[in-house]
């Protein structure tokens, strides 16, 4: 017997008791193995003509003995001479193990990782069989060595003779596992069934070049006799057929004009266990220095996880029509988790890891490319379908405002003009550039206010007096809303062309009608100055606020300790019609914001700063002056916290003490 290699042997150790949760990928690798085999003897065939070859000949051959517990796969490829097999078969991961003698001492933990590091391949086999043996005959030698190994201590290479009946009369490879014993945690029966193997060809090497057969049992109806009678039932018998289980040529590979859309949302449904129809299906062919093949699908409708954590984004990955990991998640940024589809690049490296791979770079660089062209297809999805894009704004919208938090505002710019937003005026949804190009002249800002419900926003004297002035409100009801705004902070955009041209018709000069880039603040209607008024509004505001400093202190401590920050005259409410106060806030927490923060799983106790605004030209104003003047304390504390709790109830916050509130109404009425 010869031994394996110390480092061999350790990873071997490793791999084959490590509790590796996918077992069954031995099967593709095999099966990977086998389809480059043939590959090796085809690309032979092209450039040495004493190879002759017929092209259908060239398959996999899958099969099974449930008595004997063994599972075959067979090729006829290139197959191995015996110095091949000691080379190839007789060194695990012989790439690799220079490396992993090196870095052996700190890679002993995690067995995965070092399954993903090294790609053990062939060795895989040994996480399912208790002994492989290897049948090969390499071509054009006439010989057949077979390679018997337990995958423990050695493996044994020995010539077979052509009186044996395991002697190979044509090229090619058999790799027979005999399977483990089933234990109480592993079952290993699941490779010795039809109906299983099939799944798993189908699962991981659909794709595979060439015809993966499998001899599979089939139902047929008997001829029906000749002197059958009336009360003839049909009868029924099983037969064995050698069948192609894999689909072979990807979809991804044919061109899209020659795939119709129902193989497309087949082939999407299947793949990724969907039962809609995808809202969008498009393609990414890249070549040059990283050559790869991508198919892409938008979800018609949201997977019920999609925002919880057990939610897995990523790409199937192939390297050349070999599936390498089902969900690489490098592949697509969190905000475009929701996209399903294939990539396929014969420049990334097979590799059994699910969990690491090593083409960091590459997957890098691809997963760019792919995020661009997201980017695109959804930008045309909204300007030509605008229908479909509300849809699958409603399904995935809450993810790309995530995005742009997430990223403290850096993705604006990709994914700003992706949002929708409640248009207050238009009564539909609108992205910020219609916003903006819609907007008058004088207006300086984008609003928008915050809250649960649309229909209660749209009555919050805060957001009546904007629209008020001649501007629209963009309502937003998504507790990220907010938070999206305040990491954007502004909305950088390039106004429509419309007005580039009226610059030409003005008759000015060429180079002023480059469209100039512009930024609009986006402004919390209930929060900070909104710089509104008119110069003499505010002038007005600032004297009546002097003139009234004692009514606002006393005012501000009628309501106790800490409840508001200031009371105060208002710049947004300034007309007699207009609501007689609001509650707005001060500095980078707003009421809607403090009321997300402290409604989450882990509540953190954020305070705005509130402050009650006052309108001034309110008939109630005059009252509480009146009140002040005539030092009736109870009234003016009376008629402080009815309107602070009532400008809480139009802000959608709870009152603090509905029973004061509900005495206070009835004192009132007495
Ligand atoms: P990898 O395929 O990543 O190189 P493996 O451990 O799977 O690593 O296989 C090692 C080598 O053994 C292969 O590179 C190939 O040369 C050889 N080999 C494996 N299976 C076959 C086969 N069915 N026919 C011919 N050669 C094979």
């Amino acid at each position: 017997m010869r031994k394996f290699k110390t480092e061999s042997k350790k990873l071997l150790d490793l791999m084959i008791n490590s509790i590796y949760t996918n077992r069954e990928i031995f099967l593709r690798e095999l099966i990977s193995n086998a389809s480059d085999a043939i590959d090796k003897l085809y690309f032979k065939s092209l450039t040495d003509s004493t190879v002759a070859l017929n092209q259908d000949d060239l398959a996999i051959r899958v099969s099974f003995d449930k008595d004997a517990r063994t599972l075959t796969v067979s090729d006829n490829g290139i197959g191995m001479t015996e110095e091949e097999l000691e080379r190839n078969l007789g060194t695990i991961a012989h790439s690799g193990s220079e490396e992993f003698k090196e870095t052996n001492a700190e890679a002993q933990g995690d067995a995965v990782d070092i399954i993903g590091r090294f790609g053990v391949g062939f060795y895989s086999a040994f996480m399912v069989a208790k002994e492989v043996t290897v049948m090969t005959r390499a071509y054009a030698t006439g010989k057949t060595f077979r390679w018997t190994s337990d995958g423990v201590e050695g493996y044994a290479i020995e010539e077979v003779p052509a009186t044996d009946p395991a002697f190979k009369f044509e090229s090619g490879t058999d790799v027979i596992l005999t399977l483990k014993d089933n234990t109480d945690d592993a079952s290993y029966d699941e490779y010795l069934s039809e109906w299983q193997l099939k799944d798993l060809i189908q699962r991981y090497s659909n794709y595979v070049r060439y015809p993966v057969k499998m001899m599979v049992t089939k139902s047929r109806q008997k001829p029906k006799p000749e002197d059958a009678g009336d009360d003839y039932q049909p009868e029924y018998e099983s037969y064995e057929e050698l069948e192609t289980i894999n689909s072979m040529t990807p979809i991804w590979k044919k061109k899209a004009s020659e795939v119709t859309d129902e193989e497309y949302n087949e082939f999407y449904k299947s793949t990724f266990h969907d039962y809609t129809d995808p809202a969008r299906t498009f393609s990414l062919h890249a070549e040059g220095a990283l050559e790869y093949d991508a198919l892409l699908f938008i979800p018609g409708r949201a997977p019920f996880d999609l925002y919880s954590k057990d939610y897995e984004k990523g790409l199937e990955l192939y390297s050349s029509n070999v599936l390498i990991m089902e969900k690489c998640a490098d592949l697509l940024p969190d905000y475009y988790n929701f996209v399903r589809g294939v990539v396929d690049s014969a420049d990334v490296h097979l590799n059994i890891s699910r969990e690491t791979l090593q083409q960091t770079r590459q997957l890098t660089a691809m997963a760019k490319r792919i995020e661009k062209k997201i980017t695109g297809e959804l930008e045309r999805m909204r300007d030509d379908d605008r229908a479909a894009y509300e849809t699958f704004f409603e399904n995935f919208g809450r993810g790309l405002k995530y995005g742009i938090y997430q990223s403290y505002g850096m993705k604006a710019a990709e994914l700003g003009d992706l949002l929708l937003f409640w248009s207050a005026k238009e009564q539909k949804m609108v992205t910020l550039k219609e916003y903006a190009d819609a907007m008058p002249s004088d207006q300086k800002a984008i609003y928008y206010a915050a809250g649960d419900d649309r229909d209660r926003l749209a009555k919050m004297p805060v957001v009546t007096a904007v629209l008020d002035h001649g501007y629209d409100v963009l309502l937003c009801t998504q507790d990220v809303d907010e938070f999206c705004f305040q990491a954007m902070r502004e909305y950088v955009f390039t106004p429509a062309a419309e007005a580039a041209e009226d610059a030409v018709a003005d008759g000015e000069a060429a180079e002023a009608q480059e469209p100039q880039e512009k930024r609009l603040e986006l402004k919390n209607v209930a929060s900070g100055d909104l710089d509104l008024a008119t110069e003499d509004e505010k002038k007005a505001a600032e004297e009546a606020a002097k003139a009234n400093e004692g009514l606002f202190s006393a005012m501000k401590e009628a309501l106790g300790e800490g409840a508001v920050t200031k009371v105060t005259v208002s710049a947004r409410l300034t007309k007699e019609t207009d609501a007689p106060a609001c509650i707005t806030a001060e500095g980078p927490v707003s009421l809607e914001m403090e009321k997300v923060l402290n409604a989450g799983p882990m509540p953190e106790d954020v305070k705005s700063q509130r402050v009650l605004e006052l309108n001034a030209q309110h008939p109630v104003f005059a009252k509480l002056q009146a009140a002040q003047e005539g030092e009736d304390a109870d009234k003016l504390k009376l008629y402080t916290e009815l309107l602070y709790d009532q400008a809480l109830l139009m802000e959608g916050i709870a009152v603090p003490d509905p029973v004061a509130f509900a005495q206070n109404v009835c004192k009132l009425m007495a």
